[in-house]
C-alpha cells in the first residue's frame, strides 16, 4: 500500500486566527479515511488548505500528493493530479441540468468513450441521476444534490477523493444509502479521505479514523477501535456511560496522540 497524501505539520490561518495548529496526516492507497470533530474544530480547512482554495495557506508546513509538492499550487493543478473535492452544501451548478452537471467534472477529459462509460458508472451507483438528468440541478432534493456532486467530482477520475460532511441535512435512509456507495466507490480503487459530524457512520465505513479538536488531531487510529472507545463513544457518538459525570475531565487529561 503506498501513500497517496502526505500532509506535515500545516498551519493555517484566518486574518489573524489559526484554524490550523500542526496538523499531520497522511491517506494510503485503498482507503477510506475519516476526520471527526465537532463545529469549527477545523476539518473543511484541512481540506480547503490542500486543494489551493485558501490565498497563501498554509502558513507553515508541507503537502505532497503522488510523491509530489502540492501546498499553494492552484486547485486546477492539484485537480488535474486526481484529486477530486465535494464540497460541504454539495455547491451543484443550479441551473444547469443533472448531465450538465456531471459533464463539467470531466471539463479537463478529452476521451469521449471514456466520459461515456463515467456516465455509465455513475447512473449505475445513483440510477436516480439517470432519470432526474435533464431535469435542473437546482430542482433536485438535498439527498440527489448529494449524490450529483459526488457523481461530478467522480467525473475527474480521480484517485483520492474528499467528502465534506456528505450526511448533511439528509434522512437516516439517505445516509445510509450514501454511505454504502461511498465504500463500493472505494472498493472500487478510490482513496476517500471524508469530514464527517457523524461519527457514527463515519467510523463504521473507514478504516481509519482522526478526532480534531481546535485545529489540532487528539487521537488516531484504527476505526474500529475508535468506536470501542468509551470517550469517543461518549463525546462524539452520543453514547452516555456510566461515569459521564466524570467522563469530560478524563477526556480533558487523556487528550494526545495516541
Ligand atoms: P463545520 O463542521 O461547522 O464546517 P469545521 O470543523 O469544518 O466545522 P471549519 O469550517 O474548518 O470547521 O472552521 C474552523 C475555524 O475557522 C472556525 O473557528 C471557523 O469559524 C473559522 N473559519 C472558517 N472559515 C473562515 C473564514 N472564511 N474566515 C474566518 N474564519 C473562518
Amino acid at each position: 500500500m503506498s501513500t497517496l497524501l502526505e500532509i506535515k505539520n500545516i498551519e493555517t490561518f484566518y486574518t489573524l486566527i489559526y484554524a490550523l495548529r500542526g496538523v499531520s496526516l497522511s491517506v494510503e492507497e485503498g482507503t477510506i479515511t475519516a476526520i471527526l470533530g465537532n463545529n469549527g474544530a477545523g476539518k473543511s480547512t484541512i481540506l480547503k488548505t490542500v486543494m489551493g482554495l485558501l490565498d497563501d495557506q498554509p502558513d507553515k508546513g508541507t503537502i505532497e500528493f503522488l510523491g509530489k509538492r502540492i501546498d499553494r499550487k492552484d486547485p486546477e493543478v492539484i485537480v488535474r493530479m486526481g484529486l477530486s473535492y465535494v464540497p460541504e452544501g454539495r455547491e451543484v451548478f443550479d441551473e444547469l441540468s443533472a448531465r450538465e452537471n456531471l459533464l463539467m467534472g470531466a471539463y479537463i477529459r478529452r476521451d469521449r468513450a471514456g466520459i461515456r462509460r463515467d456516465f455509465d458508472r455513475i447512473y449505475g451507483y445513483f440510477p436516480v441521476l439517470k432519470e432526474r438528468e435533464n431535469q435542473w440541478a437546482g430542482t433536485l432534493s438535498g439527498g440527489e444534490q448529494q449524490m450529483l456532486s459526488i457523481g461530478r467530482a467522480l467525473m475527474n477520475q480521480p484517485k483520492l477523493l474528499f467528502l465534506d460532511e456528505p450526511s448533511l441535512g439528509l434522512s437516516p435512509i439517505l445516509v445510509k444509502e450514501i454511505f454504502n456507495i461511498i465504500q463500493t466507490i472505494n472498493r472500487e480503487g478510490v482513496a476517500i479521505l471524508l469530514v464527517e459530524q457523524n461519527a457514527r457512520m463515519a467510523l463504521a465505513i473507514s478504516h481509519v479514523g482522526l478526532i480534531l479538536e481546535s485545529g489540532r488531531f487528539v487521537m488516531k487510529g484504527p476505526s474500529k477501535e475508535l468506536m470501542k472507545d468509551k470517550d469517543v463513544q461518549e463525546f462524539y457518538m452520543g453514547i452516555r456511560s456510566e461515569e459521564s459525570a466524570k467522563g469530560y475531565q478524563r477526556w480533558k487529561r487523556k487528550k494526545r496522540w495516541r
